[in-house]
């Protein structure tokens, strides 16, 4: 199948979410392991022992579930499979519609990271490969927060080589939270010392989260939410110019994300378990990666997500949500779907304005939300 008819496929999906639930995800986020060799503070992945799915069973599943345009493959750490290469095969393999493969690293095992995105990269498929590396703050701040001496060299070394791949679009990513609030601008200034050319554009920037299922953190210490609002319009300001496509979605999601922290409401209808869904590294199918609502066992279900989709119970689960019944987030996982699927409320069409937070112009008065250390709203707030 040509890369035009994959991107056009994957444009009529999201034009259909705008309008209808679908019969079968675009969008997968699949957690192939909980392993992980980091220890970071704001993560209980590593401390959490977990029965991965088997190279064989993960083949089955792709094998019978596969009309995903957008594959994001997630840990742990997925460079510690040792089969993860087969696990590209089978994505690349199996799902004739993908057209952009998404995946973290933490970009520690830096030999390994580059010699098997360097594979994937040159099969020329799925039309775009995209790869975060994480980095959570400057030297000192990132390699106490992870846990590991040496991680935010490692990560940069990985970046870097990256960069030279053909047909590879790595970014770095940097999740705030109440343990680097306020590092934005050193974490740019030491990745732009470092890296040649390395700007705003290049510093993705989202918000910590918390999942009892995924990271199991519900124990996270509470951010100071006002912080958090000013470095979010500090990341806006900073990547104001840019009229790229890429950008204006970022800048939507960076804006969005504001009104997130003031309200505590995900600020679009969430399109999960309609345009999106999570799978864990044992092959449990959930809505996303924050809402602790299983749908059922890929295991049990032979592998078929289809079975697990058309059951009573998603259905019922997929118009709770629709109806704002859930935690609530806005994490880019969902997000971005969830901006597709409101493409007239979703604001992208707007002049980019910079402006203070809102929570400034009230004093900081403490909203409810999902970040770390909050309680969680049970009602999603009408269209904005
Ligand atoms: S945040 Fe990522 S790198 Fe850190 S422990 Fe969790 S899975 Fe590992
Ligand atoms: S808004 Fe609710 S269902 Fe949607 S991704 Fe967030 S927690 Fe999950």
């Amino acid at each position: 199948m040509t890369a035009a008819i994959r991107y056009a496929q994957l444009v009529w999906q999201v034009i259909r979410s705008n309008f209808l639930r679908l019969g079968f995800p675009y969008k997968l986020t699949f957690m192939i392991t909980g392993k992980c060799n980091h220890r970071c503070v704001s993560c209980h992945i590593w401390k959490t022992p977990r029965t991965d799915l088997a190279l064989a069973e993960i083949q089955a599943f792709l094998a019978k579930s596969n009309n995903f345009s957008w594959i994001d493959l997630t840990g742990g750490e997925i460079f510690m499979r040792p089969d993860l290469p087969d696990i590209f095969a089978a994505v690349i393999r199996y799902c004739p519609r993908l057209v952009l493969l998404h995946f973290p690293t933490n970009g520690f095992l830096v030999d390994n990271i580059i010699r098997i995105t360097r594979d994937v990269a040159a099969r020329g498929r799925p039309p775009r490969l995209v790869v975060t590396v994480s980095i959570d703050g400057p030297p000192a701040v990132h390699d106490a927060l992870r846990g590991v001496a040496g991680a935010f060299d490692r990560a940069v070394e990985t970046y870097a080589r990256l960069r030279e791949i053909r047909n590879c679009e790595p970014h770095v990513g940097m999740t705030l939270s109440a343990f680097n609030a306020g590092c934005y601008a050193d974490t740019l200034s030491s990745l732009s010392s470092l890296l040649p050319g390395f700007g705003p554009r290049n510093l993705h920037v989202n918000i910590a989260h918390r999942s009892p299922h995924y990271y199991r953190n519900d124990d996270a210490p509470r951010p100071d939410l006002l912080a958090l609002a000013r470095e979010i319009a500090e990341v806006r300001q900073a990547r104001r110019r840019s009229l790229a496509p890429l950008d204006v979605v970022e800048r939507r999601y960076l804006s969005l994300a504001s009104r997130y922290l003031e309200t505590g409401i995900s600020p679009l209808p969430c399109t999960a378990l309609s345009s999106s869904c999570f799978v864990s590294s044992e092959g449990t199918v959930f809505p996303c990666i924050s809402h602790d609502a299983p749908l059922g066992s890929l295991r049990e279900a032979r592998f078929n997500l289809a079975r697990i989709w058309a059951r009573p119970a998603a259905r019922r689960l997929r118009e709770a949500i629709a109806a704002g019944t859930c935690p609530g987030c806005w994490t880019p996982c969902e997000a971005m779907p969830s901006m597709g699927g409101s493409l007239l409320r979703s604001g992208l069409w707007h002049t980019p304005k910079t402006q203070s937070h809102p929570l400034e112009t009230k004093g900081g008065s403490a909203p409810r939300n999902d970040v770390p250390g909050h309680e969680p709203p049970r009602r999603r707030s009408g269209p904005p």
